[in-house]
């Protein structure tokens, strides 16, 4: 497989600190040749730029706030935000979303910071990067309230059902597919929803450091996911699609280009 883009991978997080020139040749050997790399705070988004930055046509980054960190939301982070978001090589917005399961933030901070998120997308013409877990009504009824300004964007680490499915292809979302379909105790609604994701709506990340697919024999010291390991989830993704791996690996990169604009963005 050739030419595979991991468009999340959260290579600012500190198990990358003492081998990331490895990590990234690993990945290329692997096929996995560009990575948006995620931005989940303001100060780790100025690092994913910097990461960025340094390896021009590899990786490119995304600038948020991640509903863990809400509460830090604040008219500063925003102008810190808006100001990342003007640099070509960053391509979304976000890692932004509603996290019920952890509710690390208390969730109208968290629903705050969500809302003046994809407001800011939407002004910066950037799509969105997109995290949901245990919020769904919640979640779409933020993006609904665009309407016809909602930005494009993905629901990243998508694992649920075929009906929370629809609504996000409803309102014309792309969906991040990670290592979780390779988990057969946990990814029974996913793998469900797997066969109605058309394929030009469909993308691959690893999400890593976390993540790892549960079948890699054997399991890397650490257990710490890394993108090269993306073609795992191609091939879990495409016997659940109903496609051959080809199929979904180009799909999925053509996807990635249209959705992020990443030729254009190439420096
Ligand atoms: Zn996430």
């Amino acid at each position: 497989m050739a030419g595979l883009i991991d468009v999340g991978a959260n290579l600012t997080h500190e198990s990358f600190r003492n081998d990331l020139p490895n990590v990234i040749e690993r990945a290329a050997g692997c096929g996995v040749r560009r990575i948006i790399v995620t931005g989940t705070s303001l100060a780790a988004s100025e690092a994913a730029l910097a990461l960025a930055a340094a390896r021009p046509g590899v990786l490119w980054s995304t600038a948020g706030v991640h509903p863990h960190a809400a509460a830090e939301y604040d008219a500063a982070t925003e102008a810190g935000l808006r100001t990342l978001l003007r640099d070509p090589r960053v391509v979304a917005a976000g890692e932004c979303g509603l996290d019920y399961h952890r509710d690390y933030a208390p969730r109208e901070v968290q629903r705050t910071a969500f809302a003046r998120q994809v407001e800011l997308a939407a002004a910066s013409g950037r799509p969105l990067f997109l995290h949901q877990r245990d919020a769904h009504a919640d979640f779409l009824a933020i993006l609904k309230e665009q309407g016809s300004r909602l930005p494009a964007g993905v629901a990243h680490c998508f694992t649920n059902g075929p009906a929370e499915l629809a609504d996000y292809l409803d309102i014309g979302l792309y969906i991040g597919i990670t290592g979780w379909i390779c988990d057969d105790r946990r990814a029974t609604d996913l793998r469900a929803a797997a066969a109605c994701i058309p394929l030009d709506r469909v993308l691959l990340e690893t999400d890593s450091p976390y993540l790892l697919p549960k079948n890699l024999q054997p399991a890397p010291r650490g257990r710490r996911n890394e993108p090269a390991n993306l073609p795992e989830v191609v091939l879990a993704l495409a016997a659940y699609m109903g496609h051959s791996p080809e199929v979904v690996a180009n799909a999925t990169t053509r996807n990635a280009e249209v959705l992020f604009g990443l030729n254009a963005a190439e420096h």
